[in-house]
């Protein structure tokens, strides 16, 4: 074999390998998977201390766990290393004012990730430090919006949003976290922050700025995207059930269903799904297959039917089975904690849905 030959193939078995450890970081980190993240960057961390790539996901990792101390550290350790290049000090400034953020020291964070998207680093780092600037709030778009804090939230409004009487919009919002708070955990347990809630003032505009669909929530951060007409309970569920419940493995049909059915509208769900399914002329409702295959299914008919079942889950089931089950939010998890019952709720909850002839 031509010498240029191996070294190439050398060369790129050692780029593929390094791309796949990649990718599968990010999977474990997706999954939420962070002692595996852990061993395997300490692994490398052992054997080269100076493994940038290894910090920066230790990093990450902590912060996912909400250990934002250790987070910093690691990230801090990034920033000053010798061996970072100028987008692993983009990818470190960026995490320290994340960090900062989940602390609730607002201003240090936003001073950080302005200072990482000022760096000479790539498009693609500087673009996911833009997109930490917009989720947070620290991008120039948000500099009018006016900041009013409450017990567990910081309300920001945009200067054109439409709601009518703030006090009434925040007391309700604080009615709906503690009717949520004490479903999850009898309200012994108190987010890691404050929830910052952001009232757009229309789609449109949202759209534009976050190139994305609100309401948009990331629970790690406890941060809400909102507009005027949305839901008091949605968002604020998706926020406490996440950091509340250990979850080991989620599902979109149980956190959206979840999120529906402690919208606190009053809504009937089940009359809605139907409606839909009656209007689009949709073909009958498996639970299994609309468990599996989420994005599938139109979400006027997959949000009122996953709202309506975990309804029914806690009808049938209580309180203590369906938050033991919400820690693995599977098909198969149902099975196990409901045992011989599964069967039968899914054939009922079926029927309900299937049946043409009214409620
Ligand atoms: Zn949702």
């Amino acid at each position: 074999m031509h010498k240029s030959f191996t070294l190439a193939l050398i060369l790129s078995l050692s780029t593929f390998s390094a791309f796949s450890q990649r990718e599968s970081l990010d999977v474990l980190y997706y999954q939420n998977q962070l002692d595996k993240i852990y061993s395997i960057c300490e692994g490398k961390l052992a054997s080269n201390p100076d493994d940038i790539d290894a910090k920066l996901w230790m990093g990450k990792a902590k912060l996912k766990e909400g250990k934002s101390q250790e987070a910093f550290d690691y990230f801090e350790e990034v920033s000053k290393s010798k061996a970072s290049n100028i987008d692993h000090k983009c990818e470190a400034y960026t995490g320290m004012g994340s960090c900062y953020f989940f602390e609730e020291n607002y201003k240090k964070g936003k001073s950080y990730l302005q200072k990482a998207f000022k760096m000479e680093a790539s498009d693609a780092s500087r673009h996911d430090t833009y997109k930490r600037m917009l989720l947070l709030g620290s991008e120039q778009s948000f500099k009018d919006w006016q900041k009013i804090e409450s017990k567990h939230f910081n309300f920001y409004f945009h200067p054109e949003h439409e709601v009518v009487n703030k006090e009434i919009f925040i007391s309700e919002r604080e009615r709906a976290y503690e009717r949520v708070n004490i479903f999850f955990n009898d309200n012994k347990y108190n987010l890691p922050k404050k929830i910052d809630f952001y009232i757009w003032s229309t789609l449109e505009y949202s759209n534009q700025v976050l190139k994305k669909d609100i309401g948009y929530v990331d629970p790690l951060f406890c941060v809400a995207h909102t507009h005027r007409e949305q839901t008091k309970g949605h968002e604020i569920t998706h926020i406490i059930s996440y950091n509340t419940i250990d979850i080991e493995i989620e599902s979109p049909f149980i956190t959206e269903g979840t999120a529906v059915h402690f919208d606190l509208t009053r809504k009937n769900k089940l009359k809605i799904a139907k409606e839909n399914i009656e209007e689009i002329n949709y073909p009958d409702i498996k639970v299994i297959d609309m468990w599996k295959n989420w994005n599938s299914v139109p979400r006027k008919i997959s949000y009122p039917v996953a709202g309506e079942f975990i309804q029914f889950m806690i009808r049938e089931g209580g309180k203590d089975k369906f938050l033991a089950f919400f820690k693995n939010q599977t098909f198969e998890n149902g099975q196990k904690i409901y045992g011989l019952e599964w069967e039968s709720m899914i054939n009922k909850f079926e029927n309900r849905i299937n049946n043409k002839d009214g409620i």
